[in-house]
């Protein structure tokens, strides 16, 4: 297409969308408390259906409970080029982190539909199910388990702290859509792009509007035990202790000096901590504790993560000491061809744009394994998120659908 022949999305209906959905699950902190698939999350789900079906798209459900809006191409047999996100939050979350992503696939299907644009390819709008993780672990397990990264009947069988079963809360979501049609897992995608709120804040303080996600960090975990001996606290001198909350805090400190970087880039989380047995008269005998370690680029992340258990092991000295390294997640690249048309969608609307990483994780890297994908960032205030205060702007907003909706536009025509 010429560039002044892409339809402009309807910056207010986009917004007003925001605002009917942010009143389910709504809480009085200005926040949205709708954890996966509770009544909530499903009323989140009828409403978008109510609203596709007034436009004659169509709605699928596959056996994840991930739901798919779509309206068709004039090839029904190609796979759809999709958008989406999650409709899901954070226990008293914000009122973007994943329905940002939703909308504005739905407004960029909108717009393409008023603008009578007929595609090759359908366009769909996916809902990728508890991509939180906060009501049913692990996080992103919809589009995990549509991409068979994880296996639907373990998925289906975890359960919350009810003891309720997703399985259950699935038959529940299609109870409340009879009118959905059966899709099965791993049904083939053309392409698929999220936009989300960045979580950060790279976008506000350099002011562009839209980040062009390049990838996303890999992690390395490991599970540290430091094994020493309970001892009487007024007893027992320096000499004859085997502290485990000294050897600990030293492999700490020393960790600390070596996985850091100039560009501050790495991240180094220990999230957890247990001095045991935890009494205040007692030395500790025991240490179990976390190392999170996050980066972009693998070879520096494996080399760095490599060197962990060496370092423990260097200052365990009174005390012994056991580590895990657990499964870990590799960094991900997004394809270049996604990443600069996402560039060149910003730069034909005149909106500031840059190139970024993801340091959250989101269900565009599950989708990346089936299909080309690509993440669409937007400012958020003072990188607050999962955060009743969480706030976009209406205007970034915008400028998140109408890149959505380009490209779409051109994935899909051809
Ligand atoms: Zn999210």
């Amino acid at each position: 297409m010429s560039p002044n022949t892409y339809p402009s999305v309807n910056a207010e209906r986009l917004w007003q969308r925001h605002m009917d959905m942010a009143k389910i699950g709504g809480t009085p902190g200005g926040g949205v408390h709708r954890l996966a698939l509770t009544s909530e999350d499903i009323e989140a789900h009828v409403l978008l259906v109510q609203w596709a079906e007034a436009r004659g798209f169509s709605v699928a459900l596959d056996p994840m409970g991930n739901m798919f809006l779509r309206r068709e191409g004039s090839d029904p047999s190609l796979p759809p080029v999709s958008s989406g996100s999650h409709t899901d939050t954070q226990p008293n979350g914000g009122r973007f982190d994943g329905i940002t992503g939703v909308l504005t696939a739905f407004e960029a299907l909108e717009t393409i539909n008023e603008a009578g644009i007929e595609t090759r390819y359908p366009l769909e709008v996916a809902i990728w199910n508890n991509e939180e993780g906060a009501r049913f672990t692990p996080a992103c397990m919809g589009s995990a388990a549509y991409v068979g990264f994880t296996d639907l009947d373990d998925m289906l069988s975890r359960k919350d702290q009810q003891d309720t079963t997703m399985g259950t809360c699935v038959e529940e979501l299609a109870k409340a859509l009879p009118q959905a049609q059966p899709r099965d897992l791993g049904t083939p995608i053309a392409f698929f792009i999220e936009s989300h709120i960045e979580q950060g804040v790279k976008l506000e303080t350099s002011g562009n509007v839209i980040g062009a996600v390049t990838g996303m960090q890999g992690y390395r975990r490991f599970e540290i035990e430091v094994i020493g001996e309970d001892a009487h606290s007024g007893t027992t001198p320096r000499s004859r202790r085997k502290d485990a909350f000294v050897a600990a805090t030293d492999m700490t400190r020393a960790m600390r000096e070596v996985l850091w970087d100039d560009e501050d880039e790495m991240r180094y989380t220990i999230g957890r901590f247990d001095v045991l047995p935890g009494g205040v008269s007692v030395v500790p005998g025991q240490v179990n504790f976390y190392v999170d370690l996050r980066y972009h680029d693998k070879a520096t992340l494996d080399r760095l993560a490599d060197e962990i258990p060496e370092i423990c092991k260097s200052h365990a000295d009174p005390c012994e000491m056991r580590i895990v390294d657990t499964p870990s997640v590799d960094p991900m690249v997004f394809p270049e061809d996604v990443v600069t048309s996402i560039e060149a969608a910003a730069e034909r609307h005149g909106y500031g744009h840059e190139r970024m990483y993801s340091y959250a994780g989101h269900d565009a890297r599950h989708v990346a394994r089936i299909c080309p994908a690509g993440m669409v960032f937007i400012p958020c205030w003072k990188g607050i998120s999962h955060n009743e205060a969480e706030r976009a702007e209406p205007e970034h907003v915008a400028a998140a659908a109408q890149v959505i909706s380009d490209i779409l536009i051109d994935r899909a025509a051809a």
